[in-house]
């Protein structure tokens, strides 16, 4: 009803985040909205980057953090997650120190595997480095009901990551938030293009806001069916990673099981970490999820 097309949105998304700052309970100074956060990601990369400089994450990771210092000709530095995907803080402050990097990024649940990094370590990671600008990537972190977007006035150095394609559902709307203390956002901000979030977007996104009801419902429901879908999948023999998010990560019992699976219509991700295979199982409803484990039982 108010949508005119023929004008340019409001780059300042000021109502959307109004609508945002009360649900991550800050400031609307403190918040910047991009093109999905896969936007503000890139944008901080190459703000911060220039050629050499050194960016610091745990792998395996999101692996488009890696592809965004490509572009920009920054260079990755992993630091390898223990041999069950825990990632251990201590390690990653000691390359940090090591190497100086201009940026640490730390995806809290991390993805592809589902881990979470308990906020006290968080905490330490924050006390320990200060001259590196640490993103953490909450992109998950609506399900796991925890965040550390309190966190942003204490430490300057600190930015979260925000998105509406997970937990909203929402991925085609391209909504994604960047919060952190005021200075650094306007610091940012002026690397920005105008107009970056369209209208229908800023306007859906403000629509969902006022719904959030059905969004927390949403939540409870994946956390539940994720337990659940967890104990079906170590009853058949497989091993199931401990998550905090809308996946599941896991070995199977079974061989080819994503070509196997695609075979009868259904899609997980694949990824080989170390020679050996994993996969990740998004939640999907109480019927999907049974369709998927009947289907994995006739494979056994
Ligand atoms: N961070 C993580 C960890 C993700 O998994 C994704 C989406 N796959 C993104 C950021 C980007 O999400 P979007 O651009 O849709 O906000």
């Amino acid at each position: 009803d108010n949508l005119q097309a023929n004008i340019y949105p409001d780059s300042d998304c000021k109502v959307l985040r109004e609508k945002l700052s009360k649900y991550y309970n800050c400031k609307t100074e403190n918040i910047l909205v991009g093109n999905g956060s896969s936007e503000l990601i890139n944008m901080v990369i190459n703000a911060y980057c220039e050629k050499k400089d050194k960016v610091v994450s745990f792998i395996p990771t999101f692996s488009m953090y890696q592809t965004y210092c490509d572009l920009c000709g920054a260079e990755y530095v992993g630091v390898k997650c223990n041999e069950d995907f825990s990632q251990n803080i201590d390690n990653l402050i000691e390359k940090i120190l090591e190497v100086n990097p201009k940026i640490v990024l730390l995806c809290n649940p991390n993805n592809p595997t589902g881990y979470v990094t308990k906020k006290d370590e968080i905490i330490k990671l924050l006390n320990n480095v200060n001259n590196s600008l640490i993103i953490i990537d909450e992109a998950y972190a609506d399900f796991l009901g925890d965040s550390v977007i309190d966190l942003i006035n204490k430490y300057d150095n600190l930015v979260v990551m925000r998105t509406l394609s997970k937990a909203f559902g929402l991925a085609g709307l391209r909504v994604g938030a960047m919060i952190g203390n005021e200075e650094l956002i306007k610091y940012i901000w002026k690397v920005k293009v105008p107009y970056n979030v369209n209208m229908l977007s800023q306007i859906a996104a403000i629509k969902a806001l006022d719904n959030i009801n059905l969004v927390n419902s949403y939540i409870g429901e994946v956390n539940r069916l994720r337990e659940e879908l967890s104990r079906n999948l170590k009853k058949i023999k497989f091993t199931v990673y401990d998550s905090g998010s809308n996946f599941v990560f896991v070995e199977s019992p079974v061989d080819n099981l994503f070509e196997k699976l695609m075979n009868c219509g259904i899609l997980i991700r694949k990824f080989n970490f170390n020679g050996k295979i994993y996969y990740r199982i998004t939640v999907g409803t109480e019927e999907e999820n049974e369709i998927l484990i009947n289907e994995i039982r006739k494979l056994l």
